[in-house]
């Protein structure tokens, strides 16, 4: 079913959101992006006059040596209030998830109202994924829609477990969960040809399974930031005290010669900003990015390697695009990224799709104010990459459209 399919006046919405937001040490919101993208959909179900109950998971609590949760850190009170910044109904907030409080609460719900429940994750059920647990948020409410995409990947009970038990008549995916799953979807069926990915960030270990699923889809692969040295030393390379994985680097070669296999084009940064220490301020020269002196460490590709990158870029009609070439954080260092970025616009006004997915590079493009001048931008980076790299979502196939 599609959520404007559904009848939802005076019903009860059982809406998992993903409001797992950035919070300083005083509980203060840092950044409500997540939040706000949650607001199509209830704003649409304000509007449809439903009862709607928010679930959602805030960090990962642990247990303290009194058995007891972190509440101040971790729970979703201020959410709550800010929630009620955006909206135009009141929001209520209950103190737990489940229990008979909670049901009374929900048995005074008015229609168009908004009662957000504690972080789900207060219970370790949640995370085991259990039916029971799961089978008791289910009886909280008479439809369960899913707009919480950044936990579609955890086959957990608020996110997975739950909708077996709705029908396909009282389940469906929230408008972001949908527009999130349709992008990823276009991009996998994009064909191979003129599709550009490039990929980048501290580290192949996390990257392993996205470069592997990419070979199959792709024509080129750009590979920069830290990752990039590990596959120039298994070239033979001298990368100098540049961050580098070494019990990867048979991994590295073996990923290469497997692109070559395919007629895969693997592009690395030939080029370097390479500095004495991991710093903003520290000395740093160019040089030859196999070819960087033992003191220093690349943190930044160099004009050359953005050049190249970006002449393969703009060639593309399909762009995938996840972390950063360089340390952008550092302003020195983030030239590199910044090149990428524009190459990436300029291909997607020329009329390719480019979708960015990943926390750091959709950090990056927001930090040079480019965000809006790409296909899609994606709010849950580890659920887009493996959407990408499995072609579903545990999350997805639980809603079953
Ligand atoms: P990831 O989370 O794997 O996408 O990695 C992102 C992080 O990689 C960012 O914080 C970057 O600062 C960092 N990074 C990118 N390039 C380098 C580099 N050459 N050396 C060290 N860290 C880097």
């Amino acid at each position: 079913m599609q959520i404007t399919e559904l009848s939802l006046a005076n019903q009860r919405v059982l809406l998992r959101v993903d409001f797992n937001v950035p919070m300083d040490e005083d509980g203060f919101i840092t950044d409500d992006s997540r939040i706000q993208a949650a607001l199509p959909t209830i704003t649409y179900l304000i509007e449809q006059q439903a009862k709607i109950i928010l679930v959602s998971h805030l960090g990962r609590p642990k247990k303290d040596k009194m058995g007891k949760f972190d509440k101040l850190k971790f729970s979703l009170g201020a959410v709550a209030a800010h929630l009620s910044e955006l909206v135009a109904s009141s929001v209520l907030f209950a103190d737990d998830c489940l229990g008979a409080e909670v049901e009374e609460i929900i048995s005074e719900l008015q229609a168009g109202e908004i009662l957000l429940l504690e972080n789900v994750r207060f219970y370790p059920e949640e995370e085991a994924g259990d039916k029971v647990f799961a089978e008791k948020l289910a009886q909280l409410a008479d439809i369960y829609i899913n707009d919480a995409f950044g936990a579609a990947h955890r086959e957990h009970a608020s996110t997975c477990t739950v909708a077996d038990f709705f029908d396909n008549q009282h389940k469906a995916f929230g408008f972001l969960m949908k527009k999130e799953v349709e992008s990823g979807k276009k991009l996998l069926q994009q064909p191979k040809n003129q599709f550009v990915a490039i990929i980048g960030g501290a580290k192949v270990s996390d990257k392993i399974l996205l470069l592997r699923s990419l070979l199959e889809k792709v024509e080129t692969i750009v590979i920069g930031g830290a990752m990039a040295f590990t596959f120039i030393k298994a070239q033979g390379g001298n990368v100098g005290k540049s961050l580098v994985e070494d019990d990867k680097i048979e991994l590295a070669l073996s990923l290469l010669s497997e692109a070559k296999s395919l007629g895969v084009r693997i592009l690395l940064p030939v080029d370097a900003l390479a500095a004495d220490s991991f710093d903003n301020d520290s000395p740093f020269e160019l040089c030859d990015s196999a070819n960087i002196n033992n003191e220093r460490m690349g943190l930044d590709i160099g004009q050359q390697s953005q050049d190249l990158f970006a002449a393969a870029i703009e060639d593309a009609k399909t762009i995938f695009w996840n972390g950063p070439m360089g340390v952008f954080e550092f302003e020195n260092f983030a030239q590199g990224t910044a090149a990428i970025a524009e190459a990436v616009v300029r291909a997607t006004q020329n009329g390719a799709f480019s979708l960015v997915g990943g926390g750091d590079s959709v950090a990056a493009l927001q930090q040079m104010g480019k965000a809006d001048e790409v296909s899609f931008i994606s709010t849950g980076g580890g659920a887009m990459l493996e959407l990408i790299e499995n072609g579903n979502l545990v999350g997805v196939a639980a809603i079953g459209n």
